[in-house]
C-alpha cells in the first residue's frame, strides 16, 4: 500500500463523532472483557455497584472505580503470576515489561500476541508521523532490559527504515555508530542527548556538520516539551525534535508531536483520556487541567480502566493542523514532583524551563527539596559556564527564577562547569528531603 503523509490515513483523520462512537463501541467491549475475566475488576465493580452493561455513553465511565500504582503493585502476583488485574491466562502472553520503577517497586505490563503487534503498529504511526520513511536510518538508544521502550524499535522497523539496535551503550561507543554509520534518526532520553552532543563537541566532533541526524526522538522527561530545554537540543543538533510519552502499564509510546509541535497526539482508538481535578478527583472539561486517567481500549492481557497517570496535564480535542483528528497531550509534570512553596505550585519542569533559557550556565542542575522550621523551600544548583562572577549568575537564576514561578530558590549554589553528573538514561535532578524524611519513618525502601 503506497503511504502519503498519513500512516493509516482513514484512521487518524476519522471525524470527531465517529472517533468517539468507535471508542464507545470499543469501550463497552473493554469493559466487558475486564469484568468477565479479571478477578479484580468483577470484585471492585461489584463492590462499586457498576456494571459494563450501564455503559452507554463514553461520560458512563466515570462511575468506575479507579485504579494506580498501588493496584498493581497490590495485585501483581496474586492468584497467579500476572496478577489479579490480568484478564488472560499466562499462556496467551507473549511478551512483558516492566516499570522502570521511579517510584517503588517494579510494575509488570504483560502483552498477547495482538496487544504487542497492535503496540508496534502504533508505534510505527509516530514513527512515520515524524517524517521516518524508508530511506532513512534509525538508531534505538534506549535500554532493552525489561523497559517498555526497547521493543519500539520494532515499530520503527515496520516503516521500512533501517534499524540499528544500539541500546544502551556507553557515549563513546554510541558516538561511534553516529560517526560511522551516519543514521538520520535517534531516539534518546533529553538529557541523554544533550550530553552526548556536549560530548561530541568536546571531542572535536560537530553534530550539525559531522553527523547526519536530522531528528530526534525524546520521552521520559519533561524536557521534550519545554521550549528552552528543546532549544538546548536543536542549537547542539541541528534536528528536528519529537517529544513522545509513554505509560509502561499500555505502551512505549501512547503519545507523539506531529509535525506541528503543538501537543501530543494520542492514539485514541486505544486510549480513553479523562482529566480530573486534583484535590477533589472530580471530572474536569476537555482542555481543563488536572491528572491524566487513561483507559485502554483495546488492551486484552490487562485491561487498564480508569488509571491515575499521576501525570499533571490536559488534553485538547480541537482540530490540528496537521488534519490528525486525535486529540493532543500536554504534560506539565508528575504529580508526586510538585511541592508547593509560599502557596505556589512549584513543578520542576518550570525550574528546567528557566536553567535551559540562561546561556550563563550549563544545562545540567540539581533541585533539592526541604523544609526549615516547617516550611518548605527549595535549592537549585547549576553550573557557571560564562565568564561573569558566580555572585552574579547567582542573581541572574534567582531573577528568573523568582520572574517565572513566583518564589524564590532559598539557596542557589553556582558550580563551575562539569561539577554535575551526567546522566545516560532519566535523569535524577529532584532530591525530596521531605518524602526521604517521611519514607524513613515508615521505613520503607526508597
Ligand atoms: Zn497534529
Amino acid at each position: 500500500m503506497a503511504r502519503g503523509k498519513f500512516w493509516n490515513e482513514e484512521l487518524e483523520t476519522l471525524p470527531g463523532e465517529r472517533l468517539k462512537a468507535l471508542q464507545l463501541k470499543s469501550l463497552q467491549e473493554e469493559l466487558l472483557w475486564a469484568y468477565q475475566r479479571s478477578p479484580y475488576y468483577r470484585r471492585e465493580w461489584d463492590r462499586a455497584g457498576v456494571k459494563p452493561s450501564e455503559v452507554k455513553s463514553l461520560a458512563d465511565l466515570a462511575k468506575f472505580p479507579f485504579i494506580d500504582k498501588k493496584t498493581q503493585r497490590d495485585t501483581q502476583g496474586v492468584g497467579s503470576f500476572l496478577g489479579e488485574l490480568a484478564a488472560v491466562p499466562e499462556e496467551e502472553v507473549v511478551f512483558v515489561s516492566t516499570s522502570s520503577g521511579s517510584t517503588g517497586v517494579p510494575t509488570l505490563s504483560p502483552f498477547t500476541a495482538q496487544d504487542f503487534d497492535e503496540f508496534q503498529e502504533t508505534e510505527a504511526r509516530w514513527f512515520w508521523q515524524a517524517g521516518v520513511r524508508p530511506n532513512d536510518r534509525y538508531v534505538h538508544a534506549l535500554n532493552f532490559a525489561l523497559y517498555v521502550g526497547g521493543p519500539d524499535v520494532i515499530g520503527a522497523q515496520r516503516t521500512g527504515a533501517l534499524c540499528i539496535w544500539v541500546g544502551a551503550v556507553p557515549s563513546d561507543r554510541l558516538l561511534f555508530v553516529l560517526k560511522t554509520y551516519q543514521p538520520t534518526a535517534i531516539w534518546a532520553s533529553p538529557s541523554y542527548i544533550i550530553a552526548l552532543g556536549e560530548k561530541a563537541l568536546q571531542s572535536g566532533l560537530d553534530p550539525k556538520k559531522d553527523l547526519s541526524i536530522n531528528k530526534i526522538f525524546v520521552a521520559g522527561e519533561m524536557g521534550g516539551s519545554i521550549d528552552a530545554t528543546r532549544r538546548a537540543i536543536t542549537d547542539i543538533w541541528g534536528a528536528e525534535l519529537f517529544d513522545f510519552y509513554g505509560l509502561s502499564d499500555i505502551f512505549g509510546a501512547c503519545a507523539a508531536q506531529c509535525e506541528c509541535h503543538d501537543g501530543l497526539h494520542i492514539a485514541e482508538e486505544h486510549i480513553y483520556v479523562e482529566t480530573i481535578d486534583l484535590k477533589s478527583d472530580e471530572l474536569l472539561t476537555n482542555g481543563e487541567r488536572g491528572e491524566l486517567v487513561f483507559t485502554t481500549l483495546r488492551k486484552k492481557a490487562r485491561p487498564i480502566i480508569r488509571f491515575r497517570t499521576g501525570d499533571i496535564g490536559r488534553i485538547d480535542r480541537s482540530p490540528c493542523q496537521c488534519g490528525r483528528t486525535h486529540g493532543r497531550i500536554y504534560v506539565d509534570g508528575r504529580k508526586d514532583d510538585m511541592f508547593i512553596v509560599s502557596a505556589v505550585n512549584v513543578y520542576p519542569s518550570d525550574i528546567e524551563y528557566v536553567i535551559r533559557a540562561l546561556p550563563e550556565i550549563s544545562n545540567e542542575y540539581t533541585i533539592r527539596i526541604f523544609e526549615e522550621k516547617f516550611t518548605c523551600k527549595y535549592e537549585v544548583t547549576v553550573e557557571n559556564v560564562s565568564g561573569k562572577a558566580g555572585a552574579e549568575v547567582r542573581d541572574l537564576v534567582i531573577n528568573a527564577l523568582k520572574a517565572r514561578i513566583g518564589v524564590k530558590p532559598a539557596i542557589v549554589n553556582v558550580q563551575p562547569n562539569g561539577t554535575l553528573e551526567r546522566s545516560s538514561h532519566k535523569a535524577k535532578r529532584v532530591i525530596d528531603e521531605r518524602r526521604e524524611t517521611i519514607a524513613k519513618i515508615q521505613g520503607e525502601n526508597i
